[in-house]
């Protein structure tokens, strides 16, 4: 894990000064890491019935598409206002400065399905509670929000449903 934690790179400042980025594309670009993060997380979810994974614009995609693969479930793309072609429902949510909107398809699932939601990582919690709120208003079961690191320190996962927040790597 700590081989993991390390590739990932810390860039100071961006993308406003203050805030020290955590930067995964050194992850996803090597082989072994990409690999290895993949299957750690899968592996948690095998023998578990999950009917659809959920993907969080945009670099909840690469994970969450994995992890779809991996499981045999198709992914469920939540994407910015005005990326999806037909009908849609959205959540807004505060950010520190203004707000935003998160899109999803309002036929995305069947009644009860069990769902993984999936982003890169877990910092204030903001936009992985909206996402909560946005799929469970239309029946879901959310199993898990699985990442592949948390910063800890922002204590996000307090936003998030109690027992049902998985981080592969935390800072
Ligand atoms: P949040 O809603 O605060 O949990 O964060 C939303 C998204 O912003 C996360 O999914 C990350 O992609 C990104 N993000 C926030 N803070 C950082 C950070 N320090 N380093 C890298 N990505 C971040």
């Amino acid at each position: 894990m700590d081989q993991l934690k390390q590739i990932i790179r810390d860039i100071p400042d961006f993308p406003k000064k203050g805030i020290i980025f955590k930067d995964i594309t050194t992850l996803l670009g090597d082989a072994k890491s990409f690999h290895r993060m993949v299957d750690l997380l899968a592996h948690r979810y095998i023998g578990e019935k999950i009917d659809q994974i959920v993907g969080i614009e945009a670099r909840g995609f690469i994970l969450g598409a994995a992890l779809a693969y991996k499981l045999g479930t198709g992914i469920t793309l939540v994407r910015k206002p005005g990326k999806l072609p037909s009908e849609t429902r959205s959540v807004s949510y505060e950010l520190e400065y203004g707000s935003d909107t998160l899109e999803i398809h309002a036929d995305a699932f069947k009644k009860g399905d069990r769902i993984i939601i999936a982003d890169d990582l877990l910092a204030t919690g903001g936009t992985m509670a909206a996402v909560v709120e946005l799929v469970e208003e239309m029946g879901v079961e959310v199993f898990e929000c699985a990442f592949m690191a948390e910063l800890e320190f922002l204590e996000g996962r307090a936003k998030l449903p109690d027992g049902k927040v998985y981080s592969l790597l935390k800072f």
